[in-house]
């Protein structure tokens, strides 16, 4: 199991902002309401993330290092209706693999569990403080995988990533407080108070966010809103466009293209509009089992989808012109 392990980890976790993402989501899943990420080095020194949801019962801890044991799937059904952003029981057993991981855990009621395990070996079970909610701490990242340790690129980079997946889950859940420090600074904060505007306000500057039009629409099978900014402010590159189903980051290239459809001549060719759209949907209508990142998503009625988020983008500015 060590090997099957280290290989799931060259898929899951190729760099330090892997390893946030999927400990954050973590995090989110547990509806955890602060979640604090704390970073050294760009993460190569040190990543932690603190959080206050519910926590791992004490005998669910080792076997949340194994592989393929998720508390998120129960039947081959779930596969199909999948709400939670984790589901294949691969991170936790994966990141362990390459690093010096400690876990401390409680769900509130009675003692916390405290687990450190070292290249995927448990070398510690004792017990824990009883705040509720779960602490990870991952250090000497790929000290065992030397070429892993070799890809990765500077600290400025390495944080650059971070940020990057940071903004994105906050964006995607204005409701939960996120903060980011490196080196004991702070890089961002959102407050949780679910106001998408403020969280694109700490992300892109207050002037930007003044400038962003608010949109929504539903159609039968979708619901869609979020804010687009007025054509004559677009100086942003193709990465400007966010876009979320299910509160999950997405990328799909149909989807800008309906975006920037919605347009039409106002965008100077070339220039790509800042637009954060959050889709909700019946998790049947999405398949996220295509790849291990679960970046990618197949779309069921993806035209349907398209054509809403073109007319809504296209009725929103014909109404702020008028
Ligand atoms: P997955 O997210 O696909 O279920 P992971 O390997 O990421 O698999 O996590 C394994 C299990 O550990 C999760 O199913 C969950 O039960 C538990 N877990 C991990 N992180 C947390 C956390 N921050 N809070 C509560 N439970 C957690
Ligand atoms: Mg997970």
């Amino acid at each position: 199991e060590f090997l099957s392990n280290k290989i799931a980890a060259g898929e899951v976790v190729e760099r330090p902002a892997s390893i946030v993402k999927e400990l954050v989501e973590n995090s989110i899943d547990a509806c955890s309401t602060q979640i604090h990420i704390e970073v050294e080095e760009g993460g190569l020194q040190k990543i932690r993330i603190v959080d206050n949801g519910d926590g791992i019962e004490g005998d669910d801890c080792l076997l949340a290092f194994h592989r393929h044991a998720t508390s998120k799937i129960r039947t081959d059904k779930d596969l199909f209706r999948i709400k939670t952003l984790g589901f294949r029981g691969e991170a936790l057993p994966s990141i362990a693999s390459v690093s010096h991981l400690q876990l401390k855990t409680c769900t509130g009621m009675g003692v916390g569990t405290n687990v450190v395990v070292e290249g995927g070996k448990i070398v510690e079970n004792s017990p824990s403080s009883s705040r509720k909610g779960t602490e990870i701490t991952v250090t000497n990242l790929f000290y065992n995988t030397p070429a892993r340790l070799k890809y990765l690129k500077t600290i400025h980079t390495e944080l650059g990533n971070i940020t990057d997946i940071v903004y994105r889950l906050a964006l995607a859940n204005p409701a939960i407080s996120f903060r980011l420090d490196h080196n004991g600074k702070k890089v961002f904060l959102s407050n949780g108070n679910g106001d998408l505007k403020q969280v694109i306000a700490a992300i892109y500057g207050i002037n930007i966010a003044k400038q962003m039009v608010y949109l929504e629409a539903s159609s039968l099978d979708f619901k869609i809103s979020g804010y687009v900014c007025k054509p004559e402010v677009t100086r942003a590159t193709r990465q400007y466009m966010s876009t979320f189903i299910n509160h999950r980051f997405i990328k799909n290239f149909p989807l800008t293209k309906a975006i920037q459809d919605g347009y039409h001549t106002l965008l100077p060719i070339g220039r790509y509009p800042i637009v954060v759209l959050q889709i909700e949907m019946d998790p049947l209508l999405i398949d996220v089992n295509v790849h291990p990142s679960k970046l990618e998503v197949r779309l069921s009625k993806e035209d349907e989808l398209n054509k809403l988020v073109t007319e809504t983008v296209k009725s929103t500015f014909k109404q702020v012109q008028l």
